[in-house]
């Protein structure tokens, strides 16, 4: 719904200090020849600052992968917002599929951290999608309903939402048209009806790359992609942001 576009990377748990240098420095030179696309990369934790470094005076966006929903304590391994935004990061991508399903993360965590992110006046990008079984039999609405009564709090105008199914994610499979279409309006009905919102930016993320991206955004809703492999490849991300 938004009119700028957002191009989110999720780099995952790749690439070394080198290899993201990189690749920053070559996406720096692109940095004007796409003006209707926001870029935001997301490295991993400990990648964060160096990229932050390179990007101080431009206009490619930080964003982070995860983040705890409190402000600081005894939790092993985690990593505060504070020190997230000490880094310039100003989204944080909350309940991927992979943290659900390697870190027993539940829609109430997942929750807890979209409002915690909001209050700090961070944009959360909140990962909704079904699994291979729960499109197959059907029942894939009402989990996509369930996904975002618990995980987004009402009133909320800077909420991104990343329709991920996970049987696309990483498989080379990618919905139709009208299966995001219909996703998108169930997701645009559902969050007026329940929780107020009117605004809120929605992306496609799964198996994106530089063959079906310009297809996917001229032939449905979607205001960007969440993109995993491909963001990974200079040439692909050259072709992503410059092609459209
Ligand atoms: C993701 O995991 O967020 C993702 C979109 O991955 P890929 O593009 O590799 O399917």
């Amino acid at each position: 719904m938004g009119q700028v576009k957002l191009i989110v990377s999720n780099w995952k748990m790749n690439l070394d200090g080198k290899q993201a240098t990189r690749l920053i420095n070559n996406l720096l030179k692109l940095e004007k020849s796409y003006p209707n696309f926001k870029n935001i990369v997301c490295p991993q934790f400990m990648l964060i600052p160096l990229v932050s470094k390179m990007l101080k005076k431009n206009n490619i966006f930080i964003g982070s992968q995860d983040c705890h929903f409190l402000n600081d304590g005894a939790y092993t391994g985690d990593t505060s917002l504070k020190l997230l935004k000490e880094n310039n990061c100003k989204y944080v991508i909350v309940g991927h599929s992979e943290r659900r399903q390697y870190h027993q993360e539940t829609d109430s965590i997942v929750r807890k951290k979209v409002e915690h992110i909001l209050s700090n006046n961070l944009k959360p990008i909140v990962c909704v999608g079904e699994s291979l079984n729960k499109r197959k039999s059907k029942k894939y609405e009402d989990f996509l309903k369930k996904q975002l009564e618990n995980c987004i709090p009402g009133n909320q105008n800077h909420i991104i939402i990343a329709y991920e199914p996970v049987w696309s994610i990483g498989t080379g499979l990618v919905p139709t048209f009208s299966e995001i279409n219909e996703i998108y309006n169930l997701t645009k009905f559902f969050l007026k009806k329940t929780k107020n919102i009117k605004d809120f930016h929605f992306l496609y993320g799964g198996s994106v790359n530089s063959k079906n991206f310009k297809e996917i955004l001229d032939n449905t809703h979607v205001d960007g992609a969440l993109i995993g492999g491909s963001s990974l490849n200079f040439i692909e991300m050259k072709k992503i942001l410059t092609n459209c």
